[in-house]
């Protein structure tokens, strides 16, 4: 077995152009998101640890009306 050294991350780092598209809130526009977690609670017999797992994961909620991002990753979370 070898372990090979972990790639820094910073080669998928995504530059931040300000031409990029705005995301806005599907429900009401509203483009200022908070940052907040769904917490997922996996119960003894899922986890693979044989102990109730708790999960934060990270969305994010418009700040106007509390909707959530709609991200792909994160919806197949929630
Ligand atoms: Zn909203």
């Amino acid at each position: 077995m070898s372990t090979k050294p972990m790639k820094p991350l910073s080669k998928q780092q995504v530059q931040v152009d300000l031409q990029a598209e705005t995301m806005t809130c599907l429900e009401c526009n509203n483009k200022i998101f908070i940052q907040g977690y769904v917490i997922k609670k996996i119960s003894a017999i899922m986890s693979p640890t044989g102990e109730e797992v708790i999960a934060p994961v990270q969305v994010f909620n418009c700040g106007n009306c509390g909707e959530i991002l709609p991200l792909n990753e994160i919806n197949e979370l929630i």
